[in-house]
C-alpha cells in the first residue's frame, strides 16, 4: 500500500501502456503497476489572496478617515503596496 504523506503524480500514458501489456489484470497487479508507474515532475500551485490593510488616520481638519495602505498575503502575511499576481515572499498565486 502506498503511503499518503505527499502527492505522487504518475505518467498515466506509461501506466496505460503497461496495462495493455498485461494478460491478466487483478487488483494486486494494478496496485503493483501503480506503485511502479513512472512519476512526472509537477509544480504544486499554492493559492492565496490579497487582504487589504486598512489604516485609520486623522486629517488636518480633525476628521478620522480610513484608507487602504497595502495588501497582506493570506498565506504568509507578507505586505505589499500593490496587489500583484504572485506573492513576493511565498510565491503563492493570488486569486
Ligand atoms: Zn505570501
Amino acid at each position: 500500500m502506498l503511503e499518503r504523506d505527499s502527492i505522487r503524480p504518475i505518467d498515466a500514458y506509461a501506466l496505460e501502456e503497461n496495462l495493455a501489456k498485461c494478460a491478466v489484470v487483478d487488483k494486486d497487479t494494478v496496485r503493483a503497476m501503480i506503485a511502479d508507474a513512472p512519476t512526472v515532475e509537477v509544480e504544486v500551485v499554492k493559492y492565496a489572496e490579497w487582504i487589504p490593510v486598512i489604516k485609520t488616520f486623522t486629517t488636518v481638519a480633525g476628521v478620522d478617515e480610513t484608507a487602504v495602505v497595502g495588501y497582506r498575503c493570506s498565506r504568509c502575511g507578507e505586505e505589499e503596496i500593490r496587489r500583484r499576481p504572485y506573492c513576493g515572499k511565498c510565491n503563492s498565486k493570488m486569486r
